[in-house]
């Protein structure tokens, strides 16, 4: 008799039941444009590592170098005694890149979207998410308290519905003091699509509302020097809150928020994934900042152009237009979660690696394989997807 292992068992047959159960698959080498697992080398198009700087010697040598000056672990979370000066270094580069006043970073960007939004917002609040945000932005809207809204992807007319009832319901209560957040992302992780930031920022402004971007996917992909969708559009200085992970194209770990001193002081007072956390290891924080420099540099540029060719071919011989393709996101979407877990195992028996993505992380009966280009593909590996993808129709 095990009733609690008998309930699991039979809600992991649920999940094989309806093609949603997944499982890890170990990997034995470097993130890259090459994996090995299971003894075999797949092509790797599933990596959120846009410029090729998980691996790159400079962050590898930064990290080496951190870990030798401050040791493997921070000791303590930052407001004890873990605040190590690579994580000032880090902040201050944060807040020179993305030309603000001040940043302070997360151990993860998960972590950044829950404290945030937490310390922010209570339950006289009211918090506005387009639809298709990253789940740590959902679970921090109702960990929060707030009220929540969630308005049609991308679909301005929607929010500003939202907005309009937002303000209403303020007026109505008397609560002078209740904020409305809107909160997107700049480039969609799962779509590859880009938000209309400028209306967004209009629409805010008109309604009295803060507004939030989460610049996961765009963060060293987009904009001058890699700075963003915001920066690119010239709007960063009217965004409150400019949130960001250090995983992705910056190639290390981690999350930041860069706005106002005033902003980075309270949360420093009241984010409690910040707080109640140990800080993250040394090394993490010098890998990103050595990824944050070369961003800016003209290796990073070079890395960008790469990219964005890489992106170019893979359009031009597949007649793609699912995606406007602004980062380095092209999302295939299949639908049926069998026929994206099928068409994924038929790229693997290639020796190319791209997950089905399946809901939870997308809606249910919008399976899809998501591909992410990376700088450090070579111009040949773009062409042996596209023969592999010819291989599933
Ligand atoms: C990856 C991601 C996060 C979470 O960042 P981690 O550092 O991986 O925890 C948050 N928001 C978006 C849009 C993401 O893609």
């Amino acid at each position: 008799m095990n009733p609690f292992g008998d309930e699991l068992n039979r809600r992991l047959a649920a999940l094989r039941e309806q093609k949603l159960f997944r499982e890890l698959r170990r990997v034995d080498s470097a993130s890259g444009p090459r994996l090995e697992i299971g003894g075999r080398t797949f092509l790797n198009f599933s990596a959120n590592d846009y410029l090729g700087l998980a691996n790159h010697p400079a962050l590898k040598a930064a990290a080496i170098r951190a870990v030798e000056k401050f040791g493997a672990g921070a000791g303590a979370s930052r407001l004890i005694c873990g605040s190590l000066a690579p994580f000032h270094e880090l902040e201050e580069s944060l807040a020179v890149f993305k030309q603000t006043e001040a940043a302070l970073t997360f151990s993860t960007g998960y972590a950044t979207a829950v404290g945030t939004i937490t310390a922010l917002l209570g339950k006289d609040d009211v918090i506005i998410l387009d639809k298709l945000v990253h789940a740590s932005i959902v679970d921090a809207a109702k960990l929060s308290g707030a009220k929540i809204r969630v308005f049609a992807h991308n679909d301005l007319d929607d929010l500003e519905a939202k907005l309009k009832w937002a303000n209403l319901a303020k007026a109505e209560s008397g609560k002078r003091k209740t904020e409305i957040l809107v909160v997107t992302e700049s480039i969609f992780s799962m779509d590859g699509d880009a938000a209309p930031l400028r209306e967004m920022v209009a629409l805010k402004e008109k309604y009295g509302a803060l507004l939030m971007v989460d610049e996961a996917h765009a963060t060293g992909v987009t904009g001058e020097n890699g700075r963003g969708l915001a920066s690119e559009l010239g709007i960063g200085n009217r965004i409150e809150i400019q949130m960001g992970t250090l995983g992705k194209a910056l190639g290390a770990s981690g999350g930041y928020i860069c706005g106002s001193r005033a902003l980075v002081d309270f949360l420093v007072n009241r984010a409690r994934s910040f707080i109640f956390s140990t800080a993250p290891v040394p090394a993490a924080a010098a890998a990103a900042a050595a990824g944050i420099q070369i961003a800016q540099s003209a290796e990073g540029e070079n890395r960008r152009s790469q990219l964005r060719q890489h992106l170019a071919e893979f359009q031009l011989a597949t007649g793609n237009r699912q995606s406007t393709i602004t980062g380095a996101i092209v999302p295939l979407i299949l639908g049926d979660e069998e026929r994206a877990v099928a068409a994924a195992a038929k790229l693997r028996e290639q020796n190319i690696f791209v997950p089905a993505i399946r809901y939870p992380t997308v809606a249910r009966g919008a399976a899809r394989l998501r591909l992410t280009f990376s700088a450090a593909h070579s111009p040949a590996d773009i062409a042996e997807l596209v023969r592999a993808l010819k291989t599933l129709d």
